[in-house]
């Protein structure tokens, strides 16, 4: 199938074209038809599927073909968890709509606000925005939203999870009644389904697994280490290895800033990306990042989600996920695009739920290499840490394994994740 085929105009051909895409991803190939219908659409998919372009750009082919209103009211609201995803999504709209009539920006907290009121003010006809400073600026009279006709709730699980919930029920009371409601979410719990439910009328279901190429170039590895020998590890891998960009999950933040530390004395060029950075600095380090002059980036899994970092060779767990979930997005960060990537996790035996947790997730035992020196003690306790300081805190805090490993499922790799299997933690959290 083309882009040709799925009725956009010259103007987004053009630009997609320009971005070099030449196929329209699975999610793409679903998604548009039915929103250029103007349908509502329910999507699981998950960053790395295309999912962004699935939504932008049947937005900007309807937006474009109706009339535009002298004063550019705001015709599409995109909802994300965080900033960096708002601003990614913001990024690609402006690179589609190059030739097209069409106003779009972004807002977020953490940053002066007047730069967005005066955007605002210009008149958009697309904004993205996180929940927070939308309602904020909405409760100071500076946004209106009377005139939206299409809703997007962009990783709608992650909204949910980082407890946007009532946000999003009070942006949606002062909304027309009559619009257009797309949801994306790469899981589906049932809170998840009971907000669509809320949101969505009659909408149409689309599914897309990552693109099979991009999960067949990703080599998983589990290297056993002891916990306090994890730094001395990842450091020796980097420097040994070469390695020019290396992204680093940790389960929290002050482990982040320990491990960057840690990375930068041994003369690694590190920095870390966690929530309680300002925007300036995450910008900064997801910049230095991506132009190379950064080697490392330390990232807790909140402030790591949706990052589109293309062409990723090495993603490391320095610790592993509590969340069997967020392994997967963790480590769809490699291979992408079709480029080899390699996904390595450092486990030390008080993780060892978490790593059964992950297999049963994926249906797949990880493969599992010892790395002479750095074997942990055989009688370490395989007893999860005891951290458990509550909801801002989430990366840290260990949840209650389940213990059942039955129907075990073998022929999945990294598809959609099986609802049933994870309802009862997400909503624990
Ligand atoms: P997303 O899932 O929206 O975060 O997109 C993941 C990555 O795939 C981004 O780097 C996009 O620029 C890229 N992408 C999106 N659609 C296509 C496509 N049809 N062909 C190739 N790359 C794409």
């Amino acid at each position: 199938m083309s882009f040709n085929s799925l009725g956009l105009s010259d103007a987004l051909l053009k630009a997609i074209s320009k971005k070099g895409y030449t196929t329209p991803s699975p999610i793409q190939q679903k998604a548009i038809p039915p929103i250029l219908e103007g349908k509502d659409v329910l999507a699981s998919a998950q960053t790395g599927t295309g999912k962004t372009a699935g939504f932008t750009l049947p937005i900007l082919q309807i937006l474009s073909q109706g009339q535009h209103l002298r004063q550019r009211p705001i015709r599409a609201l995109i909802l994300t968890p965080t900033r960096e995803l708002a601003a990614q999504i913001l990024a690609n709209i402006k690179e589609y709509s190059e030739f097209l009539d069409i106003k779009s920006t972004v807002i977020f907290g953490g940053v002066n606000q007047n730069p967005q009121v005066t955007q605002l003010r210009q008149g958009v006809d697309i904004l993205v925005a996180t929940p927070g400073r939308l309602i904020d600026l909405q409760n100071q009279g500076l946004i209106s939203l009377a005139k939206v006709e299409i809703l997007v709730l962009d990783e709608a699980d992650r909204m949910l999870d980082m407890g946007f919930v009532r946000d999003i029920e009070r942006i949606i009371k002062v909304l027309p009644v009559k619009r257009q409601n797309l949801m994306f979410s790469a899981t589906f719990s049932k809170d998840i389904k009971k907000l669509a439910m809320g949101i969505l009328h009659n909408p149409v279901h689309v599914e897309a697994t990552p693109e099979n190429t991009t999960v067949d170039a990703i080599t998983q590895i589990v290297y056993p280490v002891a916990k306090e020998k994890k730094t001395e590890l990842i450091i020796k891998l980097i420097t040994e290895g070469n390695w020019k960009q290396i992204l680093v999950f940790t389960r929290t933040k002050q482990g982040a800033n320990k491990l960057t530390e840690s990375m930068i004395s041994a003369g690694i060029k590190a920095a870390a990306i966690h929530g309680n950075k300002g925007q300036g600095a995450r910008t900064k380090a997801l910049a230095g990042f991506k132009d190379g002059s950064l080697t490392a980036l330390v990232a807790t899994d909140i402030a790591a989600r949706g990052l589109d970092i293309p062409l990723l060779p090495h993603v490391v767990n320095f610790e592993l996920p509590n969340i069997p979930e967020d392994y997967v997005h963790r480590i769809g960060r490699t291979g992408r695009a079709g480029a080899n990537g390699e996904a390595i996790s450092l486990f030390s035996p008080d993780e060892t739920v978490f790593l059964r947790d992950i297999e049963k997730l994926v249906g797949l035992k990880l493969p599992v290499q010892n790395i002479k020196g750095f074997e942990p003690d055989p009688n370490a306790s395989k007893e999860p840490i005891k951290q458990g300081q509550g909801r801002q805190q989430r990366d840290s805090t260990p949840k209650k394994p389940k213990t059942d490993t039955t129907n075990r499922s073998t022929n999945n790799s990294f598809g959609p994740r099986r609802p049933s299997q994870n309802n009862d933690r997400r909503s624990n959290r």
